[in-house]
């Protein structure tokens, strides 16, 4: 039933093994340079529950970039295999190295991941999202190899090719970015395809944030069960954090990390069940261990147990990042709240846009939603009625009414990777 029996391990022999693994880390980190010199006066005895983390210091981003490139690593260079690096969403990439033992500690996470959302050997899975120095591409890779699947590197875009590998190698997996999902959906009917007609059952998705309500209008739009998959590229890259088949949040693998999720303002845990910001320590990392990585990533842990009987806790879906909070008129907003609401309404279809703009001495918010076909005409006059529907529903989640503006689908500009939602025009002349 379960890829590794670790899965479903007793949660008291589970934090045991935390703890052990917890020591081992805190000696091997000590011998690269940059924790060398922090963790000096650390005794790793000092560890008896995993609660005792709170004990060490935390590590940021600036840690990283400022440590960039070799100031983590606590073996010689030659004996790294591969090197990854951050998107660099938020600025300045960081690089992770793997050994090789890491790179296989990996794969049986990817795999294990993969495994407990339902895909098996007997599966065709079909990477769609760009190799390179994403990890969302060698890593998905290798988990599904890992797994004994028979796996088509496709990578990102040129969606005919895609289709035509999915139907003759009757692919039963993908692993897709969801803002492409949603568009990926309406390029197959427009090939002249039924989706339901198409081998896929299962789509792996994750990279970027994305609501409930989108994650249903793929399923819906793909004829598809989707499953959330979370991971950084300073924890490995994906298989940190996967769903299982019950959809009701994401096991996070704490055989191989130990996650806090605290208030970002104070340091300190949340209650059980309150959201605030993931942090993450490696207990299974060799060659870069990383120690209470602050991932500014917002979620909560899903108190009570999950009926699929693994006991490794669950994440919620990440709310957003702490750096997309935007603050308009005083009022604090996450571009997920716009998302939620926007999906929810059936007109509404695959993209849309958030503009920051400045309108005389005050800061303006401008959403784009593109419109379903059906529900697109010319006279924009027609389509008032929906305008307003919108803008009100939108005021009802963030409290500040928007301007809206409705467009026909397919016509914001859709990037290569990761979604951009939100554009900030305030420094620019409007
Ligand atoms: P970058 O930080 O430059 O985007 P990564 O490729 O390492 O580089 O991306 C990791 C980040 O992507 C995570 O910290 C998180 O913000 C986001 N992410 C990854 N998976 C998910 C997911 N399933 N849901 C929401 N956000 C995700
Ligand atoms: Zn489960």
């Amino acid at each position: 039933m379960y890829y590794d029996p670790v899965e479903a391990m007793d949660r008291a022999a589970l934090e045991e093994l935390q703890v052990e693994r917890l020591k081992e880390t805190i000696a091997n980190a000590r011998k690269s340079p940059f924790y060398g010199a922090r963790l000096a006066g650390v005794n790793p005895e000092d560890f008896k529950t995993p609660a005792d983390i709170t004990k060490l210091p935390f590590t940021t981003k600036d840690d990283l970039r400022s440590q960039y490139p070799h100031g983590l690593l606590t073996r010689p260079l030659d004996d790294f295999v591969r090197l990854h690096a951050s998107s660099g969403t938020t600025g300045t990439p960081t690089a992770v190295f793997y050994t090789q033992k890491d790179l296989d500690t990996w794969a049986d996470l990817m795999a294990r991941s993969m495994h407990c959302c339902g895909c098996r050997k007997s599966d065709v899975c079909q990477n769609m999202s760009g190799y390179g120095l994403f990890t969302g591409g060698l890593g998905i890779h290798y988990g599904a190899e890992r797994l004994g699947m028979l796996t088509i590197p496709a990578g990102a875009g040129n969606t005919k090719r895609q289709i035509k590998l999915i139907r003759d190698h009757n692919v039963s997996v993908l692993h897709i970015i969801p803002s492409f999902a949603l568009y990926f959906a309406q390029k197959v009917e427009e090939a002249g395809y039924n989706v339901k007609e198409m081998p896929w059952r299962i789509a792996l998705i994750g990279a970027e944030p994305h609501t409930e309500e989108a994650r249903r209008k793929i399923e819906e739009m793909m004829h598809i069960k989707a499953y959330n998959s979370y991971g950084l590229s300073e924890m490995n890259g994906p298989g940190v954090a996967f769903e299982c088949v019950e959809q009701k949040g994401m096991h996070l693998w704490e055989d191989a990390y130990i996650a806090e999720i605290i208030n970002p303002d104070t340091g300190e845990h949340v209650a059980e069940g309150e959201i605030g910001e993931l942090v993450m320590t490696t207990i299974l990392r060799d060659g870069m261990p990383i120690i209470r990585y602050r991932t500014r990533d917002l979620t909560r842990f899903i108190p009570g147990q999950c009926g699929c009987g693994r006991t490794h806790r669950r994440i919620d879906r990440i709310a957003g990042r702490a750096d997309d909070m935007m603050i308009l008129k005083g009022v604090n907003i996450y571009p997920m709240q716009i998302e939620q609401t926007l999906m929810a309404m059936p007109e509404v279809g695959q993209n849309y846009l958030i503009e920051l703009v400045r309108e005389g001495v005050s800061d303006q918010m401008r959403v784009k939603v593109e419109i379903k076909d059906e529900f697109f005409v010319e006279d924009m006059r027609a389509l008032q009625g929906l305008q307003k529907q919108i803008a009100k529903n939108l005021c009802n989640e963030i409290l500040i009414t928007p301007r809206v503006e409705l467009c026909q689908s397919d016509s914001i500009p859709k990037a290569e990777g990761k979604a951009v939602r939100v554009v900030d025009r305030r420094g620019e002349e409007d």
